[in-house]
């Protein structure tokens, strides 16, 4: 949500084509780990997580939760690995209102800040774990697709409003068409820089 670190010039610099190529077997695995869970309950944690799943099953992306970094040939082909901190607050030069911040061009790797506390705040009146699961949600979102877009409704939206939190307590909100196509993209871009011979990490 909001407070991007990165320019805009990554969509083009990542856009593959006509995109005619998507073909969901060949999608590489999306390993996700999680530091700083001491900062979330357990329970609200797998709870986030297990909706942020549920949000990309729908568009049959898989993703593996771990609880460190993976090793290496972990994950099979040319995983996309993210790296999910739960921070307790933003950082100096993040907007007051960001629940989570992304860097993709991280050297070690796609980074994404979740800031608890505003999380927390922000969902005080609705369900803790449901607004976190659609945080996680749209942060590996704007990771998978490359880009720091926004969508007008759903997942992607920059800022949700009650009515959208009031739609999260009924169930997930949903990805775009936009959204589905930048994320297929960004995996088929991926899928596209392995090797000949592909041998993990
Ligand atoms: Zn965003």
């Amino acid at each position: 949500m909001r407070a991007y670190r990165l320019p805009l010039v990554v969509l083009a610099a990542l856009w593959p084509g006509d995109g005619r190529s998507q073909e969901p077997v060949s999608d590489p695995d999306v390993l996700v780990y999680v530091t700083g869970v001491n900062l979330v309950p357990r329970p609200v944690n797998l709870r986030a997580q297990a909706i942020a799943s549920a949000i990309f099953a729908r568009i049959n992306v898989r993703i593996t939760w771990l609880e460190s970094m993976p090793r290496p040939a972990q994950g099979s082909g040319n995983p996309v690995v993210i790296h999910v901190q739960y921070v307790r607050r933003a950082a100096d030069d993040c907007s007051r209102e960001a629940l989570a911040y992304s860097q993709l061009l991280s050297k070690a790797g796609k980074e994404i800040s979740v800031l608890v506390e505003q999380v927390r705040m922000t969902a005080a009146p609705f369900h803790f774990e449901q607004v976190l699961g659609h945080v996680l949600a749209h942060e590996i979102a704007h990771s998978l697709a490359s880009a720091s877009y926004h969508s007008k409704t759903g997942v992607m939206k920059a800022v949700w409003d009650r009515t959208d939190f009031m739609a999260m307590g009924r169930a997930p909100l949903d990805f775009t068409n936009l959204d589905v196509i930048l994320i297929r993209r960004g995996l088929a871009a991926r899928v596209a820089t392995l090797p000949r011979n592909p041998s993990g990490l």
